[in-house]
């Protein structure tokens, strides 16, 4: 390969994924111990996930339906056998000094997930999915002084997801890693909450010179706490291997730790040091084949799909692509949505005041709308009250926020707090009186031609009304007044 002539525009970028889910099942995947996360360290233990000779593991039947269930939303053929390895390798974290995982026969294999950007659409192939026990955590002293391990994860189900080596971009990384997630939403098999370890993932990157078939050497890289550091990872990675490959130093395969604060990424081992795993049959766990039948009953109880609902909402209630994308982004929050257009609420409508205000309500209690109880029949009724003229829009924002903190019928709330918009043309006229009084500089700027500056005394209409005017009408009986006088 030539080196003279590379620049950063010729060369491409190699990424494939690995990432961890852990399943919410009420226990653990080879014990009967219940697996939450936040309790009282080594509370949540027993023999079998202490690794305490004798014991023995029993697979929990639910991890297996679920890890079925994402195989097959990634579209995976699934191996209808079921087995077992060990993978070896002693740290502090993993009592029994080993991890039951799958290595011949993964659960899922061969599957491809579709991911939509703002540059189309895109097949991201996943290489294989497997079924595995998590180990434990341990938590480092301050300035070393020492270490403490909590075996409360250890044996919470995890699933593995591999990618192909299909992303070009740190831009495509992230956007597999946002639909992926959303498909893991939507299956209810897991909170995907990164920030609890839910959900994490390891980043291999590699560059080449544009157009060679074989792949450069990678690079791994591990401690991604979301999937902005993953994307400023990749990208700080991108950086530094082009520069190499320019530079005409040789690239070496490592495992690499991003540092966020810094905004860097740093050798932490390289292949040399690698483990042998020394794979073999878990003895403890016999193999066992599920039936077709079994599969194809969870592959029936799968729900429809983002992109699925993506086309539905924009075929069947007419919303734009933009909206579409708002409302699917929490199957909980398009349910609602769904709800409420039920109740005979234009479905645009319905849209904006989701898009809007509530969720505005919900970034500002960090609040999902599963958790907040408001129903579809009081929020649609708050529309109608601002669509029939009722109460101002202004006023509906601030009825909203005490519908979610007091849960009162909307009629309670505007008749308790007088709130019906002021339209008659008596009480807004004395209201106009005052704000023309006291702005007349603006007054006569309009005078003079500057139609704009009506906006401003709207605006303080609706101030001393307390927003119960109603900016519409105010604005037409300014204009008279002002034009005829
Ligand atoms: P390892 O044995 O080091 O775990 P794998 O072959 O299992 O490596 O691949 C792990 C991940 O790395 C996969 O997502 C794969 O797509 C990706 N990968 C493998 N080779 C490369 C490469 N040269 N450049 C970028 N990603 C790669
Ligand atoms: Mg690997
Ligand atoms: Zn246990």
């Amino acid at each position: 390969m030539s080196k003279e002539n590379l620049t950063q525009k010729n060369i491409e970028t190699v990424i494939g994924l690995e990432v961890h889910l852990q399943f919410g099942t009420k226990t653990k995947i080879f014990c009967s111990c219940a697996n939450e996360f936040g309790k009282d360290p080594n509370t949540n233990t027993c023999p079998v996930c202490l690794g305490l000779p004798g014991s023995l593991p029993v697979l929990n039947k639910t991890a297996l339906d679920y890890a079925i269930k994402v195989g097959l939303a990634l579209n995976c053929r699934i191996n209808s056998l079921i087995k077992f390895d060990r993978k070896n390798y002693y740290y502090p974290d993993l009592p029994k000094g080993y991890q039951i995982s799958q290595y011949d026969f993964p659960i899922g294999h061969d599957g491809h997930v579709e991911v939509k950007s703002k540059k189309g659409s895109q097949e991201v192939r996943i290489h294989r999915a497997h079924l595995e026990e998590d180990a434990g955590k341990l938590i480092h002293c301050p300035e070393d002084q020492c270490s403490l391990v909590d075996y409360n994860r250890t044996g919470t189900p995890l699933m593995e997801i591999v990618t192909e080596p299909d992303m070009r971009s740190a831009q495509e990384a992230y956007d597999y890693l946002q639909t992926v997630k959303l498909i893991l939403q939507y299956l209810d098999v897991s909170d995907c909450d990164m920030e609890k370890g839910s959900l994490r993932c390891d980043a291999n990157i590699s560059v080449r010179k544009q157009g060679d078939s074989k792949l450069g050497t990678k690079a791994e890289i591990k401690n991604l706490n979301s999937f902005k550091a993953v994307k400023a990872a990749l990208e700080f990675e991108q950086q530094r291997q082009s520069q190499m490959l320019i530079t005409g130093q040789e690239i070496i395969q490592e495992t690499r730790l991003w540092d966020d604060d810094k905004g860097l990424t740093l050798p932490m081992r390289t292949k040399e040091a690698a483990h042998d795993y020394r794979y073999f049959p878990e003895p403890d766990l016999v193999p066992f084949t599920v039936e077709i039948q079994d599969i194809e009953k969870i592959r029936s109880s799968l729900p429809e799909f983002p992109n699925q609902k993506l086309s539905r909402f924009k075929a069947d209630y007419g919303l734009s692509d933009y909206d579409a994308q708002i409302l699917i982004q929490d199957p909980a929050l398009a349910q609602f949505f769904e709800d409420c257009c039920k109740q005979d609420t234009p479905p645009k409508k319905v849209c904006n005041w989701i898009a809007g205000p509530l969720l505005k309500e919900l970034n500002d209690r960090k609040s999902s709308i599963k958790d907040i109880g408001l129903s579809a029949k009081s929020f649609t009724k708050l529309i109608a009250k601002v669509e029939n003229g009722t109460v101002s829009n202004l006023v509906g924002k601030d009825i909203l926020y005490t519908l979610l903190n007091t849960n009162k019928d909307v009629d309670k709330i505007i008749e308790e707090e007088g709130l019906t918009q002021v339209s008659d043309d008596g009480a807004l006229e004395e209201i106009l009186d005052d704000v023309i009084k006291e702005n007349g500089n603006v007054v006569t700027q309009i005078r003079e031609g500057n139609a704009n500056a009506i906006g401003f005394l709207i605006g303080q209409a609706m101030k001393k009304s307390k927003g119960k005017a109603n900016p519409k009408k105010a604005g037409e009986l300014l204009k008279r007044r002002l034009h005829n006088e």
